[in-house]
């Protein structure tokens, strides 16, 4: 799917990739495709169900050449001066960002996601690579005073080989913000992208590759859960850094308590949107609308409760059907599209059962519930849709959905507002639209969430803490947390002043001068 490579004016190096659409894509071990595989699964594209790509299905023997590749590699890089590091990992931020386009096409035809959502990804992974860098410079430990006589220090280590499993919903993001932070504290990587959407991880280590990385510092295994559960059970990995469902959360939980790895869990939302009435409600109320229906409300942080104050929900709601029904669903390779297909049959298949659940629990559909007209009859597309008489305790309004369905609930007043914010096992965001200043910090105390949004939505920066609460995850892939869980601590303690007794039996050699 690569290759050749030129120089652009200012000499940054080029590597074109050349269309081959149902190539064979091999796992990438050590520095190269390993062409091993003898099984391989289809990469589909969702919007007409063509298939792109064949990929390998790694399997554990894969798992555990990647690991050792990679615990090579690690000692490799790590004994590196700093500074080749940093210009290393800048030259790979340099060619994922001139690389923006093709990544973004891959990640649409692989995934689903439009054309107009993807292109931005490289640009920003390419910030946040950036941003990594200049960690490398900055593995400070503490200087701890004490014991007089001694000096005590801890330092800041890598853990090792860091296991990255990944979901399917923003592959580019999703692998630079993991690994990126993980190299910079000095480990090596293995990767294991979603099956779903497996294509642009390949490309990106291969892009490593031409930065400069050492062989082997950026494995990425291909496959469905059980490679999956290989790396999180592999003995040889350090920690592990997931990103995706709560149920495959809790395994891996499991698995790296028994091999007492480091874990940071980024698991699912069932995020409230709460609108007062004081609010912005223009800017609210497309914020609302593009907070669920965006990726086809594939976001875990997808704003899927609209929460309204009965004051004002009559209007708003009439508000957000005539902007649901302006959406364009179709071809999201067409960049005048904002919304296209579900990911996946599987994911397809989720989001229709959840319509069936919503009509036999009494919900009604006020706008959507269908297939889109004018779309692809062989794409995964479903209709925006907005449900209206939503009780609480209804499946709808408690579980994930992962798709562009969108659960209206009224309130009355602040409590009740955060009553039903916090009616759910899940604690990922929340998002607040008011113009009361001490509404908004009340509100934000009170709400169960890692992160909250006032007066906006899913902003994010490269130094931004993010993660989520209660079953929406443990520890954070981001900003100090991304360094926490690619490192642990050692503490020295060394005695500098012999007048210091040691600690010892004072009496020890008195008793053997008395025999
Ligand atoms: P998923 O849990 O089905 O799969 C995620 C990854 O885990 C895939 O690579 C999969 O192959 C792998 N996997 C599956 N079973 C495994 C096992 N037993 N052991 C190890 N690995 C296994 O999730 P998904 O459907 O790919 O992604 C959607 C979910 O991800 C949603 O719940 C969404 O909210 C969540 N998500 C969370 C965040 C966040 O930052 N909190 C971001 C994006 C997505």
């Amino acid at each position: 799917m690569l290759d050749r490579t030129s120089r652009d004016l200012e000499g940054h190096l080029l590597v074109h990739i050349t269309e081959a659409p149902t190539d064979r894509q091999f796992a990438y071990i050590d520095g190269a495709p390993d062409q091993s595989a003898t099984g391989f699964f289809d990469a589909i594209n969702p919007a007409n169900g063509e298939v792109i790509a064949q990929v390998a299905k790694s399997d554990a023997a894969d798992v555990d050449r990647a690991v050792q590749a990679a615990t090579r590699a690690q000692h490799e890089w790590f004994g590196w001066e700093p500074g080749r590091r940093v210009k290393v990992l800048l030259a790979w931020a340099d060619l994922v960002e001139s690389h923006h386009a093709k990544l973004a096409e891959i990640d649409t035809r692989n995934m689903g996601r439009t054309i107009r959502d993807s292109l931005g990804d490289g640009a920003a992974s390419a910030r946040l690579i950036r941003y990594w860098s200049g960690q490398v410079d900055r593995m400070t430990g503490t200087q701890v005073p004490g014991n007089a006589g001694h000096l005590s220090y801890t330092t800041r280590e890598p853990l090792g080989v860091i296991g990255v499993i990944m979901p399917w919903n923003g592959p580019v993001g999703s692998f630079c913000s993991r690994v990126a932070p993980a190299l910079a504290c000095g480990n090596a990587v293995v990767v294991k992208p979603s099956e779903m959407s497996p294509l642009s991880a390949l490309v990106l280590a291969r892009l490593g590759a031409e930065a400069g990385f050492p062989a082997g510092l950026v494995n990425v295994v291909t496959g469905g859960g059980e490679v999956g559960a290989a790396v999180a059970e592999h003995p040889g990995i350090g920690g592990i850094t997931f990103t995706g469902s709560v149920p495959t959360g809790r395994s891996i939980a499991r698995a790296a308590a028994d091999t007492f790895k480091k874990s940071v869990l980024e698991l699912g939302g069932k995020s409230p949107n709460i609108v007062f009435e004081d609010a912005d409600l223009e800017t609210a109320g497309r914020a609302a609308v593009w907070g669920i229906f965006n990726n086809a409300g594939q976001v875990c942080v997808a704003g899927t409760r609209l929460l309204v104050q009965r004051s004002i929900a009559s209007d708003f709601v009439e508000a957000l059907r005539q902007r649901a029904a302006r959406v364009r669903v179709g071809d999201p390779m067409d960049p005048n599209n904002h919304v296209g297909p579900l990911a996946s049959q599987q994911q397809f298949d989720r989001v229709q059962s959840y319509l069936k659940i919503a009509r036999d629990e009494g919900a009604q559909i006020l706008h959507g519930g269908g297939t889109p007209p004018g779309t692809d009859p062989n794409g995964l597309f479903v209709e925006p849709t907005v449900l209206t008489d939503v009780d609480p305790s209804m499946r709808v309004a408690q579980e994930e959905i992962f798709g562009p369905v969108l659960s209206i609930l009224v309130f009355d007043d602040e409590d009740q507002a955060v009553e039903l914010a916090n009616n759910v096992e899940f604690g990922l965001s929340a998002n607040i639209w008011t113009r009361d200043l001490g509404r908004m910090h009340r509100m934000s105390q009170l709400v169960q969430a890692g992160t909250i949004w006032g007066n906006t939505m899913r902003m994010y920066g490269p130094g931004l803490w993010f993660g989520g609460i209660k079953s929406s995850g443990v520890g954070s892939a981001y900003a100090e947390g991304a360094i926490d869980g690619s490192t642990r601590l050692r503490r020295t303690t060394i005695r500098f002043d012999e007048a210091v007794p040691t600690p010892s039996w004072n009496d020890l050699d008195d008793d053997q001068q008395t025999r």
